[in-house]
């Protein structure tokens, strides 16, 4: 059995890019701005600065990237407190923080939550009738697959 997390219709939205990838994020940001408005919004550093400074939105900013702000993303996630990521990566050009990026989809998969990490996901994402609905998201249930696995033994 799986444990259900509720998703309330206002969502937790986390907004990262990588540095070659900012000015999509921001150009998309802008565009989806109305709609962005309704949820509350966070993202690593300088993702965020910038955001809030081209589009006036109010955006909560953690760490940069490479100084721990996807880890930050991370823990909120499994804290309950980010439920929702849009995250344009770079796939042309590796960076010094691969394994925080790693760790951040990982944990956002296993808590079941939706990422964007392009445009079109995003877009696709941001028009779901599920943006203004409450939703339960299906998280693993890690201790009774152990309590299995460790009785099986
Ligand atoms: P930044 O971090 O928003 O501070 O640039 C993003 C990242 O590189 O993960």
């Amino acid at each position: 059995m799986n444990n259900k997390i509720k998703m309330q219709k206002q969502k937790h939205i986390a907004l990262i890019a990588h540095d070659n990838r900012k000015e999509d994020l921001l150009n998309w940001v802008e565009r989806n701005r109305e709609l962005l408005s309704r949820h509350f919004l966070c993202g690593t550093g300088t993702t965020a600065a910038l955001i809030a400074e081209k589009t006036g939105l109010p955006v909560k900013g953690y760490k940069s990237g490479p100084l721990g702000g996807d880890q930050q993303i991370g823990a909120l996630i499994a804290e309950g407190q980010v439920d929702f990521t849009i995250f344009f990566w770079d796939p042309l050009t590796s960076q010094p923080h691969d394994p925080d990026v790693k760790a951040l989809l990982r944990i956002s998969v296993l808590y079941d939550i939706p990422v964007a990490m392009n445009q079109s996901t995003a877009d696709f994402l941001l028009t779901s009738e599920l943006m203004d609905k409450e939703y339960e998201r299906n998280i693993i249930d890690y201790y009774s697959r152990l309590r299995k696995n460790i009785s099986a033994q």
